[in-house]
């Protein structure tokens, strides 16, 4: 079955696209109208603006969200971005894709994301924390471990987490560690955690190729974004045997057609600080990498990276979406037509959050588990997810994005149901 294009209007605000990919998947799933109603829409949405002191003296005042789409299953869980082009819309996105991805995977939450607009690279680091921990404060009235619980996502870092911890816990009056996951391990964060989703883009990744018949070793990769996700994500295809042809940052990207050595290249950028002139490669654009003779490509930066306008131009046979919502509606109709198989971000990343919800449970347990413990179960809980993404595909004769938002916006619908509509 295809899922025909709809007009392009709007086609890249991420809120109509996350609204019309539920949408997709209700039809099939013949979900009632007042059950849709309830879950097409989020549950709560939090905008705050709150001052930061400056260094120099002044006062800035800046806009932050903490948006809670869907709690029925459990806490709301999800990142906090710091990005000058975050909005509310794209936060609602970001926190829908939350709640599919954690059905997905079979984890108790629901969910949320947040974002503060700014950049990051403008501020001190005192400003840094001023200004974490005056939207931690702001946002206090939704977040806690039994109601939701944000951890890192663009720009945002351990470091951050420890701040809003902290903030948490000064306002509390005792330490409460299960506030917010992909903490420093001294304050309750888990092994595993800081390399959680590049791992779990790494096992999606593997599970691909074995689904198409491709070998890791005769297949070539570019990523896009050289950041938490896509750093750990090409460390590791790289050990997995993957040929990393291209990797970029925001400032561009770097080519070479017979594999960068990434050990060798993550040595470069600590000495140097970027990816650029790193030797016997060749530059490249993040528009140009995205179109590049590799097999396998995994988009790890931000939405909206596939679109109508390049969608027919991928060589690619594989995406391996780490980043969330990097291909379009429309884009995924041309892919899904050109025989592109993409690997859906509500899956390709889910192993940050499915290690989140290890250190969450470890943190109310206080009981810390090891490393290979970690590993060894997300690798458990992603195969399966994986399995039954594929499964529900076939059946349905459905691209594997719809294949998975079928197991989990079932499993959502599902838990309301049971619940039943209070009062
Ligand atoms: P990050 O801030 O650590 O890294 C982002 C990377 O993308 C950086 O290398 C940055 O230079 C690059 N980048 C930014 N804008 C770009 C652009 N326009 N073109 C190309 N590169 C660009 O962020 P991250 O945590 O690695 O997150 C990346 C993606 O993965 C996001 O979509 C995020 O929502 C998603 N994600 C992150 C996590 C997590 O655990 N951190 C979990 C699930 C999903």
């Amino acid at each position: 079955m295809t899922i025909a294009a709809a007009p392009s209007l709007g086609a890249e605000n991420p809120w109509l696209n996350a609204q019309r990919q539920f949408d997709n998947a209700a039809d099939i799933l013949n979900l009632s109208p007042g059950l849709r109603a309830v879950l097409r829409e989020v549950r709560r949405e939090l905008i705050v603006r709150f001052p930061v002191k400056l260094d120099g003296g002044g006062l800035r005042v800046f806009e932050g969200y903490r948006v809670q789409h869907n709690v029925t299953r459990g806490p709301a869980k999800g990142g906090i971005r710091f990005h000058p082009d975050t909005n509310l819309d794209e936060v609602k996105a970001l926190a829908m894709w939350m709640t599919w991805k954690c059905a997905l995977a079979n984890i108790p939450f629901g969910g949320a994301k947040g974002g503060v607009v700014c950049d990051p690279a403008t501020l001190s680091h005192r400003e840094l924390e001023r200004l974490t921990r005056r939207f931690a404060s702001e946002i206090s009235v939704l977040i806690g471990p039994e109601s939701d619980i944000p951890a890192p996502d663009v720009n945002t870092s351990g470091e951050i987490m420890a701040w809003i911890m902290d903030t948490i816990s000064m306002e509390a009056g005792y330490s409460v560690p299960a506030v917010v996951t992909g903490k420093p391990l001294d304050i309750g964060g888990s092994e595993g955690r800081p390399s959680a989703t590049g791992r779990g883009v790494c096992i999606v990744a593997l599970e691909a190729c074995n689904r198409l018949g491709m070998e890791p070793h005769r297949t070539s990769v570019a990523v896009q974004g050289f950041g938490n996700v896509g750093s750990v994500a090409a460390l590791l295809m790289h050990d997995a045997g993957f040929k990393i042809c291209a990797v970029s940052d925001v400032h561009g990207g770097i080519y070479r057609d017979d594999g960068i050595e990434i050990h060798d290249l993550l040595e470069f950028r600590a000495r140097t600080g970027g990816l650029a002139a790193f030797p016997r490669t060749e530059p490249v654009s993040n528009s140009a990498l995205l179109e590049l003779p590799v097999d396998l490509l995994v988009p790890a930066a931000l939405e909206n990276q596939i679109t109508v306008r390049n969608a027919g131009r991928l060589q690619a046979r594989v995406v391996v979406e780490a980043a969330n919502g990097p291909t379009t509606p429309d884009a995924d109709v041309i892919l899904e037509r050109r025989g592109i198989t993409v690997v859906p971000d509500i899956l390709a990343n889910a192993g940050g959050v499915t290690v989140s919800y290890f250190e969450w449970v470890q943190d109310l347990q206080s009981l810390f588990w090891e490393e290979g413990e970690i590993n060894h179960k997300l690798e458990r809980i992603l195969k399966k997810a994986f399995v039954q993404m594929c499964d529900h595909a076939d059946a349905q004769r459905v691209s594997l994005r719809l294949g998975a938002y079928l197991v989990a916006v079932k499993r959502v619908a599902d838990a309301t149901a049971v619940r039943g509509i209070y009062p």
